[in-house]
């Protein structure tokens, strides 16, 4: 075969990200996905903040089949038989430019898929890359099956595992702390069920996430996010204390049972499941990032670990496509010096750490970490909707002042040494 010049494998964001901005680039450019089509096999929750990809892919997102663009978010602190939701409405989200969006992958990436080979470039499904091909210690392609597939630089975006990181050195081995599992299901409701359920506008998308009894303790909660006719629901749990579970809980029961839950059960009423998947999510952070180039090789995406967890959101998307656009720029500076080398693609960690992805990842350094503390996931959301419900409740007694409930409460559990040190540890997220 003849040689090509940059090969993706991996049809998600990433991947068609880099492909989108070398397409127009005169370079042959090749992305490989092992999936029936480029978003069958790709898991979100579903929430892309544009505002830091729009700059960098500007004419895109005027026909992108984005789903609805978010104006309300809600956050809900669940106890065992109680809850407590802070409910946040902003008119900026709902003025154009709109920052953030709800997609689905399914219909997001096929689209993206679509104008890769517009402008010129390959995108070939049902495609699995199973090796690279090496000549000494440069990547020279891959292998496909039976078919070798030259090629004077790769770009990994295979995802969260990435076989080829690891092949070329370039991922450090997991440890259960690094990863997360996400569960999903998209049910239908239609339009006008969401918009008065969840008391939006048409067009208007909300954004909800939980915390609480609803895993067990464990790290992780739950999502809701709107989409035109239906909605994503599922749950983010730590691998760790997922796998260290003795009672044998499985997780599709913690989704079933977060279905259940009467703050949930109405929205959800009459729904029907259209689709259910699950997928892993890094979440090791910075520390666990290993190189990013070697000769004829880059990585990207959630193949590099570029995914965070901020306790109220779980990005990946965009830090993706971001990734994508960087080292397309890396790859075109390259092949007009026509060295594709270790030391030139350099120049992509360079435009990284300039950028929002590697700032981020500094900044939140410590949030993996500070996330494990299973309090944070069961006994101080139990402590709010208790203090709350205490302050609420009126009953045949004479009543305590407000501020002596409040205090008898708040010493109770999270007035101590210990909810203190907690509480200053969250200064790192
Ligand atoms: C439940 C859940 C909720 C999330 N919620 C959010 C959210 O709300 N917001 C957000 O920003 N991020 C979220 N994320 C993270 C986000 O989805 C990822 O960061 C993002 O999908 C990464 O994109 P990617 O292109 O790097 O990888 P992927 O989307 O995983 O794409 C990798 C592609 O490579 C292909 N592939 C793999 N191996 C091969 C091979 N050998 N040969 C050929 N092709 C191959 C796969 O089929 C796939 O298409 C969530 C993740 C999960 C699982």
């Amino acid at each position: 075969m003849e040689r090509i010049d940059v090969v993706i494998v991996g049809g998600g964001l990433a991947g068609l990200s880099c492909a989108y901005g070398l397409a127009d680039s005169g370079l042959t450019v090749l992305v490989l996905e092992r999936g029936d089509f480029s978003g069958s096999k790709n898991v979100t929750g579903g929430r892309i903040y544009l505002e830091p990809v729009r700059r960098l892919l500007p004419d895109l997102w005027d026909e992108a089949p984005l789903e609805r663009h978010v104006v309300r978010e809600r956050l809900t602190l669940l106890g065992r038989t109680n809850s407590t939701s802070i409910d946040h409405y902003s008119d900026r989200r709902d003025q154009r430019p709109y920052p953030s969006y709800t997609i689905l992958r399914a219909r997001f990436d096929r689209w993206l898929s679509e104008k890769v080979a517009e402008r010129g470039g390959f995108v070939i499904p049902q495609k699995r890359v199973d090796d690279l091909l090496m000549d000494g210690k440069r990547v020279v392609g891959v292998t496909a099956g039976d078919e070798e597939i030259p090629a004077r630089v790769v770009v990994a975006a295979d995802g969260v595992l990435s076989f080829l990181a690891e092949r070329a050195g370039l991922r450090r081995d997991f440890e259960p702390e690094d990863l997360a599992v996400g569960y999903k299901e998209i049910i239908h409701l239609g339009d006008r069920k969401i918009e008065d359920r969840f008391n939006l506008e048409p067009g208007q998308g909300a954004a909800q996430l939980f915390v609480g009894a609803i895993t067990g303790g464990m790290m992780g909660g739950g999502f809701i996010y709107t989409n035109k006719e239906t909605i994503s629901l599922g749950m983010v749990l730590g691998l760790a204390p997922l796998t260290r579970l003795q009672n044998g809980i499985e997780a599709y029961r913690l989704l079933d049972a977060f279905k259940e839950r009467p703050e949930i059960r109405r929205l959800v009423e009459g729904g029907e499941t259209v689709e259910y998947s699950a997928h892993l999510i890094p979440e090791g952070g910075i520390r666990r990032l290993a190189g990013l180039v070697r000769d004829g090789m880059l990585v990207v995406g959630d193949a590099a670990g570029f995914g965070l967890n901020m306790l109220v959101t779980v990005r990946g998307m965009e830090y993706a496509m971001i990734s994508g656009v960087l080292a397309a720029e890396t790859i075109k500076r390259a092949a007009q010096s026509n060295d594709f080398s270790a030391s030139t693609l350099s120049h992509y960690e360079y435009l990284l750490k300039r950028s929002v992805i590697i700032r981020d990842m500094e900044t939140f350094r410590r949030s993996a970490e500070i996330l494990k503390n299973p309090r944070l996931f069961s006994l101080y959301p139990q402590s709010v909707c208790d203090l709350l419900e205490k302050v609420m409740e009126i009953d045949e007694k004479p009543k305590e002042r407000l501020s002596s409930t409040v205090f008898k409460e708040l010493r109770r559990n999270i007035l101590t040494l210990r909810g203190i040190k907690d509480l200053w540890s969250l200064r790192g997220i």
